[in-house]
């Protein structure tokens, strides 16, 4: 697949050529595309897109009108101190540094903070809050894992080259087997990448009883279809030295099949190397650092977002109540501020939200049309051009490689002055 950002009007530094780049595209964060392939096209379609925007010099924009970046940051920061129910969203296209600035700004203007994950916006909150993830890095289930099992996922959708990356290369112990749970197979079907195929609402109960039989509550043979696939899922797990499931976040709203999962792997690590890798849906979230999120603001305000008023004296955790989808949905919200580039999950909610809400959007691109209540503050490219640090879901810090000069500001110089601004206002606003 070719790229279509043949050139870019920043310098590409000299002494990146060659060099191993991060991609941001999705929690991957694969560190080992270079310049010339990120110029003739990576091979991987959210890739290319993630380094499609190189070449745009964003301008910084109030209400449909171009103005200085320090104007636009000046009322930014008047609309936020103005407004009444304020919310910051975003944020998984952008460093660990940046959501520390970012949960620094929604404590100081009390506003409600949420990286519109999608287990935030499900009831029973993420898995590992609930049940405890026994779970491994990604490099651990690519040397280990002699059975890998895609549990009702597609890692070609979530994450384009997941399976070339830590499924196809052998592992330590020699053959690797797959088996694929869902609709469609993660591979192509053959002696030792088999699938079964479970339609969603039934992988609960496929769990429940893999579990029964891995903890021998289960004596007889079970019966029906689901039934022998169990009987099936419990042979190859009995012939396998190390187990990985692969999950990813499922469309049931109730966070059953998590949680079945979890308990399922659980009960299997006290008999042998068993563990969970989650992938989150990367193509939806708009960017790579969906942990670095949730990690950030847990630290920050304890939880990992659906926090209605940001405060690290104690916050409250609000899932499918302070989300931004249900923030949005009720419209509770009179000002957001995206931070880092649009995921299409905010930019449908907000093509669908009827009530109109500023809009102040800092990124590198600007695919919103809204003009009225809007400002667009411009920074440096977020793909090319940013230093920092993203975390991968498996926890593993991964530093990005800035490949290109920028004249414009980074993102975290654009929202630390932001912050100051802010807080310059806060305090005339304070003094009699
Ligand atoms: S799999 Fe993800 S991180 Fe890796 S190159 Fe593709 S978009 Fe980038």
């Amino acid at each position: 697949m070719k790229s279509s950002n043949n050139t870019t009007p920043d310098a590409l530094l000299d002494e990146a050529h060659g060099k191993p780049i991060v991609c941001g595209g999705c929690e991957l964060l694969c560190e080992d595309l270079t310049t010339q392939s990120i110029q003739s096209g990576t091979g991987c379609a959210l890739a290319d897109n993630w380094f499609a925007h190189g070449q745009l010099r964003p301008e910084s924009v109030i209400d449909g009108k171009n103005v200085p970046l320090t104007e636009a940051i000046d009322m930014a920061a008047q609309r936020l101190l103005s407004s009444r129910r304020p919310l910051i969203t975003g944020l998984v296209s952008t460093t660990v540094d940046t959501i520390q600035i970012a949960c620094t700004l929604a404590e100081r203007i009390h506003a409600a903070i949420d990286a519109n994950a999608s287990e935030t916006s499900i009831l029973t909150a993420p898995t590992a809050i609930r049940v405890g993830d026994v779970t491994a890095d990604f490099e651990e289930l690519r040397d280990r894992a002699d059975l890998a099992i895609f549990w009702g996922c597609d890692p070609i959708a979530d994450s384009p080259r997941f399976i070339e990356r830590f499924i196809q290369p052998v592992p330590h112990n020699g053959v690797r087997r797959t088996i694929s749970i869902g609709p469609t197979p993660a591979l192509p079907p053959s002696s030792h990448n088999l699938h079964f195929s479970v339609a969603e609402n039934q992988l609960v109960s496929l769990a429940r009883m893999v579990q029964a039989q891995v903890e021998q509550k289960a004596t007889s043979r079970l019966s029906g279809a689901l039934g022998n696939i169990a009987d099936q899922l419990k042979k190859s797990i009995d012939a396998a030295h190390c187990i990985g499931f692969i999950s990813t976040t499922t469309t049931e709203q109730t966070g059953l099949v998590s949680w079945s999962l979890s308990h399922l792997t659980r009960s299997l690590a006290h008999q042998k190397p068993s563990f969970e890798i989650r992938l989150n849906s990367g193509t939806a979230a708009g960017g790579g650092n969906c942990a670095g999120a949730s990690t950030v603001c847990t630290w920050r305000f304890g939880s990992p977002g659906a926090i209605p008023h940001a405060s690290s004296a104690g916050s409250e955790f609000l899932p499918a109540e302070a989300d931004t989808q249900r923030l949005i949905e009720r419209n509770e919200v009179d000002c957001m501020l995206i931070i880092g580039r649009i995921s299409s999950r905010i930019k449908d909610l907000l093509t669908r939200s009827p009530k109109p809400k500023t809009v102040i959007h800092v990124s590198d691109t600007f695919p919103l049309s809204q003009q009225k209540n809007s400002i667009r503050l411009g920074c440096a490219s977020l793909s090319h051009s940013t230093e920092g640090g993203m975390l991968r879901s498996d926890g593993r810090l991964i530093s990005l490689q800035p490949f290109a000069t920028s004249q414009q500001p980074s993102i975290q110089k654009v929202l630390n002055d932001l912050l100051d601004q802010v807080a310059v206002k806060t305090r005339r606003r304070s003094t009699p």
